[in-house]
C-alpha cells in the first residue's frame, strides 16, 4: 500500500513532480550561462505573478521571515513611525522586526479571528505621522484574510508606503500589487508559490525603491541590504554573471519551473481555483459541525482553513487524521492554540486532494469518538465541485 501522506499544512505544501525534479538535478555553477538564463527568467516571471509590471523582484536565500526583515531593514530608519494592521501572530512578529530596526510601531488590533475595520485603520493613520503601514494578507495563525485592496487605498490616501506580508497569500489570494498601489509585497517559496522552503521572494515598487535610495542612514543589516542585492538582480535579469552571496541554484531552478506552471494556469484562473477549493473545504467543515476561527465569512482566506476542534476532541485527533492520509497543522495563535487546527489548501492542490483530506478528517473524528454522519463533509464538498 502507498504510504504517502498529503501535506495539507500552511506551508510547505505539496509540490508538483516537475518542481521536485528540478531540485534533484546536478547542481551547476551559479554563473553557468544555463543558470543565469533560469535566474533571469524567474525574476521576470515574479513580476507577472505579483502583477507588478514596474516592480523590482528580489530572490534571496532565506525564509519568509527574512522577507519581513528585508522589508523592515531597507525601508525603516531609526525613529520612523510604522502602523501594523494586526490580525495575529505574524502581525506581532512584523511589529517586533520593525522595532528591531528602530521603528516606533503602532498596532491596530482586533479580537482573535477578526480584523481591524477600515475605520479603525483610518483613525489610527490620522493620529500619527507614519512612514509606512504593514498589512498581513492572510495571517496564518487565524486564517483571516484582510481587505488588502481597500487598506492599501487608505495608505495611498495618506501618502505612506504600503507593505504587504503575502507569505500565505501570493499566487493563491487575489493580489494586484501595482493596480492596488502596494509598494512592497513578499512571500516565501514554500507557500502558494509551490517551491520547497528556502527562498524569500519580494517585489518592490518604484516608491519603495525611492524611499530606500533616499535614506539618510545606511541599512543596518548586512545580508538583507538592497544595496548588495539590487545590482545582482539587475545583472541576472540582463543575463550577466554576478556575485554577492551564492544563490541556492537548485531552488531557483525549481522556482522557475513553478512560476512557469503558475503563469501557464493564469493568475485569474489560479485565484478562481483557490476560491472554489476553499469554498468546498469550508462547506465540508461546516457540514461536520465544526466552527472556524475567522468570525465572519468575508474574512476567510482561500489558502487555508482554521477549524475549531468540536467539543470532546483535542489535537490528538491530528495523529488519527495523519494515519488516514493527511498531515495537518495544529494551532499557532497563543490565545487559542489548543482549540483549533489548520489546513492549508494552496498551490497545486486539486479536488481529489481536498476530498481525500476531508475523508481523513472524518476518519480521525470518528476515531476520536465525535458523533456525526459519516460522509456529510464529503457530500458538502462534492456538491460544490459538481456545481
Ligand atoms: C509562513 C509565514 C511567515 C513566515 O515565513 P517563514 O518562511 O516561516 O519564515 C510570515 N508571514 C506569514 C503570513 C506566513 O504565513
Amino acid at each position: 500500500m502507498k504510504d504517502k501522506k498529503l501535506l495539507m499544512i500552511p506551508g510547505p505544501i505539496e509540490f508538483t513532480p516537475e518542481v521536485l525534479q528540478a531540485m534533484g538535478m546536478p547542481t551547476t555553477s551559479h554563473v553557468d550561462p544555463d543558470f543565469i538564463e533560469v535566474f533571469g527568467q524567474a525574476i521576470t516571471r515574479l513580476r507577472e505573478v505579483f502583477l507588478a509590471p514596474n516592480g523590482q523582484p528580489f530572490v534571496i536565500a532565506g525564509s519568509g521571515t527574512l522577507a519581513m526583515d528585508i522589508a523592515a531593514t531597507n525601508l525603516i530608519e531609526p525613529g520612523d513611525e510604522a502602523l501594523v494592521v494586526n490580525t495575529g501572530y505574524f502581525g506581532d512578529r512584523f511589529g517586533m522586526i520593525l522595532e528591531r530596526y528602530g521603528a516606533i510601531v503602532t498596532h491596530v488590533r482586533a479580537a482573535v479571528g477578526d480584523a481591524p475595520t477600515l475605520e479603525d485603520v483610518e483613525s489610527a493613520l490620522q493620529k500619527g505621522d507614519f512612514k509606512l503601514m504593514t498589512i498581513t494578507h492572510v495571517d496564518t495563525s487565524t486564517a483571516v484574510c484582510t481587505d488588502v485592496k481597500n487598506l492599501a487605498a487608505l495608505g495611498r490616501k495618506h501618502g505612506i508606503l504600503v507593505v504587504v506580508d503575502g507569505v500565505c497569500a501570493v499566487a493563491g489570494e487575489e493580489l494586484h500589487q501595482e493596480a492596488w498601489g502596494i509598494d512592497l509585497a513578499f512571500t516565501a517559496s514554500q507557500k502558494a508559490v509551490g517551491t520547497p522552503p528556502g527562498l524569500a521572494l519580494a517585489v518592490a515598487g518604484p516608491r519603495a525603491l525611492e524611499a530606500f535610495q533616499n535614506r539618510k542612514t545606511p541599512v543596518s543589516n548586512y545580508y538583507a541590504d538592497w544595496t548588495q542585492w539590487l545590482p545582482i538582480m539587475q545583472a541576472y535579469e540582463a543575463r550577466q554573471p554576478s556575485y554577492f552571496g551564492t544563490p541556492p541554484v537548485n531552488l531557483i531552478w525549481a522556482l522557475n519551473v513553478s512560476l512557469q506552471q503558475i503563469l501557464e494556469e493564469g493568475m485569474e484562473a489560479r485565484f478562481a481555483r483557490h476560491h472554489r477549493i476553499s469554498q468546498a473545504f469550508k462547506a465540508a467543515i461546516k457540514a461536520l459541525g465544526l466552527g472556524q476561527v475567522p468570525v465572519s465569512g468575508n474574512l476567510t482566506a482561500v489558502t487555508l482553513t482554521a477549524p475549531y476542534f468540536p467539543s470532546g476532541v483535542d489535537r490528538s485527533v491530528l495523529a488519527h487524521i495523519k494515519k488516514a492520509g493527511a498531515a495537518l497543522a495544529g494551532g499557532l495563535h497563543p490565545k487559542i492554540k489548543a482549540q483549533y487546527f489548520r489546513v492549508g489548501h494552496m498551490g497545486a492542490v486539486n479536488e481529489s486532494d481536498i476530498l481525500a483530506t476531508i475523508g481523513a478528517i472524518e476518519y480521525g473524528l470518528a476515531q476520536a469518538g465525535y458523533k456525526f454522519e459519516p460522509g456529510a463533509g464529503l457530500a458538502a464538498a462534492q456538491a460544490i465541485f459538481l456545481k
